[in-house]
C-alpha cells in the first residue's frame, strides 16, 4: 500500500480560481503564472488542466518553459527573469516563448546578432522593487533599440512588479503605479498606442487594486486558492485552495502529567495525554518552525500539533478528540486548515509552504 502521505490537487478548484480571476479583469488578458512547478501542484499537470483557458503561461526561468513545451504545452509561455543565453533567445523565437529583458546584458546580447523568426518581448521596468527592471532614465533608449531591433516583434509589453501589493490600499502600490504611468507616458507618446502593452498586476494587485489592471495581469498565488494578502479579506475567501496535504496516524500512546514529546521535549504533557504520530515531516516540506498549537485536521476534529517536527514525523495532542485509531487520515493543509495559517505559525507566507513540498510526497491530480 502507498504511504498515506500525499498533496491531492484539485484542477477544478485551480480552473475557477482562474475564472475568478478573469471577473475581476475581464478588460484584461490574464497569464497563469506557473513558476516553481506551478507553486508546487506540478507545472504540466496545471497547464494541461488550464490550457482552454488561458491566453498564455507564466514561469520564473527558461528550464521551466522548456518542461512545458517538452509535455506538448502549446500556450505562449512567458519567462519572467528573461535569460543571459543567445541560443536560449532562438530557441524561445522558434517555440513562442516570450521573454523579459530586464537588464543591459539581455537587451545587448537581444540585439547584437540576428534570430531567425521574431521574438515577442517584454520590457521590464523599475518601479521601486529595485530588484529587476531599466531605471526611468534609461526607457527611452532601451525601448527604441528593441522596436528598431528587426527580430523584436510589436507590441513590447512594458512591465513592472509591486513590492508591497500584499497588503491591500498599501500607499506604495499607489505610487508605482503612478511612476509606471510616467515612466511609459512618454513612450505612449513617441510610439503612440498601438505599438506597446502594459502589464501590472500580480495576484494581489488583481484583486485590489483597479488602476493597476492594464492589457495583461500575472495572477499567481490566487490560482491555487491561497489568499495573496497578509491579512484575509472578503474576496480571498471565495478562493478554492487546490492543495490537501495529507497523511495518516502511525502511532498513538498515553502518556503522564509532566512528560515530554519529541526531540528536545519542546512540550511536556500538563495532563494525562494521548498522542499521535502522524507520518509527515519536514523532509516532506511540513515547516520544522510549526510551533506547538499548530492545528492539524483528523476525522473532524482539529487537535494541536506537540514536539518539534521532526524529519519525518509530527507528534499531535489528541486527548480531546473522539476516537482516532492508527489509519486514519489527517490533513495538514486544504479545505479545513488554510496554508496561510500554517504558514503564520511557522513565521513564513502560503508561497513557502506549498512551493516546499518535497518530491517525496506523490502528487494525485483530483477533479473535486
Ligand atoms: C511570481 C510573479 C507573479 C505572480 O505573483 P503572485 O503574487 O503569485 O500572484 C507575477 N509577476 C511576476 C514578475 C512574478 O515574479
Amino acid at each position: 500500500m502507498p504511504r498515506a502521505a500525499q498533496a491531492i490537487i484539485h484542477l477544478d478548484a485551480i480552473i475557477a480560481n482562474y475564472l475568478l480571476a478573469q471577473s475581476f479583469a475581464p478588460q484584461s488578458k490574464n497569464i497563469a503564472i506557473i513558476k516553481a512547478d506551478a507553486y508546487g501542484h506540478g507545472s504540466v499537470q496545471v497547464a494541461l488542466a488550464l490550457q482552454a483557458y488561458v491566453p498564455a503561461f507564466g514561469v520564473a526561468i527558461f528550464e521551466e518553459a522548456v518542461i512545458l513545451r517538452d509535455a506538448g504545452i502549446t500556450k505562449p509561455i512567458l519567462v519572467l527573469q528573461g535569460t543571459n543565453d543567445k541560443s536560449e533567445m532562438q530557441y524561445a523565437a522558434n517555440n513562442s516563448i516570450w521573454l523579459m529583458v530586464q537588464n543591459e546584458r539581455q537587451l545587448q546580447l537581444l540585439i547584437e546578432s540576428p534570430l531567425t523568426g521574431v521574438i515577442n518581448i517584454w520590457l521590464k521596468l523599475d518601479t521601486g522593487m529595485h530588484r529587476l527592471g531599466f531605471q526611468e532614465s534609461d526607457l527611452e533608449r532601451v525601448y527604441q533599440q528593441l522596436k528598431y531591433c528587426p527580430w523584436v516583434s510589436d507590441p513590447i509589453v512594458l512591465c513592472s512588479h509591486f513590492s508591497c501589493a500584499s497588503a491591500p490600499n498599501e500607499e506604495e502600490t499607489v505610487l508605482a503605479v503612478e511612476r509606471f504611468q510616467t515612466m511609459t507616458k512618454r513612450i505612449k507618446k513617441i510610439m503612440g498606442q498601438l505599438s506597446v502593452a502594459f502589464s501590472l498586476a500580480n495576484s494581489a494587485a488583481l484583486l485590489s487594486q483597479p488602476s493597476a489592471l492594464l492589457h495583461w495581469n500575472r495572477p499567481g498565488i490566487m490560482l491555487y486558492g491561497i489568499s495573496p494578502f497578509d491579512e484575509p479579506d472578503k474576496t480571498s475567501l471565495a478562493l478554492q485552495p487546490a492543495m490537501t496535504l495529507q497523511s495518516s496516524v502511525i502511532a498513538i500512546r498515553e502518556i503522564n502529567t509532566g512528560e515530554g514529546v519529541g526531540y528536545g521535549k519542546n512540550w511536556l504533557a500538563t495532563r494525562p495525554s494521548i498522542i499521535a504520530t502522524v507520518a509527515i515531516g519536514y523532509a516532506d516540506g511540513f515547516p520544522r518552525h510549526a510551533t506547538n498549537g499548530t492545528p492539524v485536521y483528523i476525522n473532524g476534529q482539529f487537535a494541536p500539533l506537540v514536539g518539534n517536527v521532526s524529519m519525518d514525523m509530527i507528534t499531535v495532542d489528541i486527548t480531546d478528540c473522539h476516537p482516532i485509531a492508527i489509519g486514519d487520515i489527517v490533513e495538514l493543509w486544504g479545505k479545513n486548515i488554510n496554508v496561510n495559517e500554517i504558514a503564520q505559525r511557522a513565521g513564513t507566507i502560503g508561497y513557502e509552504l506549498v512551493t516546499r513540498v518535497s518530491a517525496r510526497i506523490p502528487r494525485v491530480y483530483a477533479n473535486g
